[in-house]
């Protein structure tokens, strides 16, 4: 099994997307409250797991969707315009909430990817502060698709710079998401604060029972 330890001084978010209910309360039950979805429909049909799961969005999100999410997520990692923006404290502000945000950053300018670029970034945030009900916490980006571990550090080292002259500017800003289960470590090194973490997480769970009855021949 994955060694949990690796992720001790970074926040955990378990990526449960695709995951059943049962395999999502293994985690919950060893103290792990924070799961996140990148689907709008699968993220409905779970928020009945557990009252104190805090539900992180993670993927592409349609302004016209928000306001079927907004009173279940505590953060929502992939902001990327100001339409998404005004549409989330439009239906926050209906409920009384303030939603703590992260912007998305693409990076690694892949056209596959979502997010701002980074020359946009000041402007973006500092629109963002006139909404009432949006806390802009922090920024998100992927590392690059690729095996180049070079290429993969450059990006988590762009990242962090940005994070660090953005959180200068911005006081609310203290989370960098970067991190999934094919490149964490490279980002833990790079000074992510929170990963996001799926794959590894449950496929090498289900592998256990395998490895199990080999050992035992
Ligand atoms: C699926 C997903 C993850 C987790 O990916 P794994 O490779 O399964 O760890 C992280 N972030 C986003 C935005 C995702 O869609």
């Amino acid at each position: 099994m994955v060694n949990l330890d690796e992720f001790k001084n970074v926040d955990l978010c378990i990526v449960s997307k695709k995951q059943s209910k049962e395999n999502i309360l293994e985690y919950y039950n060893l103290g792990y409250k924070i799961f996140g979805e990148n689907k709008v429909q699968e993220l409905l049909e779970k928020i009945d797991i557990a009252d104190d799961i805090k539900w992180h969005f993670i993927g592409h999100l349609q302004s016209n969707k928000v306001k079927y999410i907004v009173e279940f997520v505590s953060l929502i990692h992939s902001v990327d315009s100001i339409k998404l923006v005004k549409e989330i404290n439009y239906r926050c502000n209906k409920i009384n909430k303030i939603m703590d945000i992260l912007i998305q950053f693409n990076i690694s300018n892949e056209k596959t990817k979502f997010g701002l670029k980074i020359d946009d970034a000041y402007e973006f945030i500092q629109n963002c502060q006139k909404f009432t009900n949006i806390n802009v916490k922090g920024i998100m980006l992927m590392g690059p698709n690729c095996d180049d571990e070079n290429k993969i550090r450059e990006t988590f080292k762009t990242g962090y710079k940005l994070f660090e002259s953005l959180k200068q500017k911005f006081p609310s800003i203290s989370i960098l998401s970067m991190g999934m289960s094919n490149d964490y470590k490279i980002a833990i090194e790079e000074g992510s604060t929170m990963v996001r973490i799926g794959s590894l997480l449950f496929n090498e769970k289900k592998s256990i029972p395998k490895k199990h009855i080999l050992n035992s021949k």
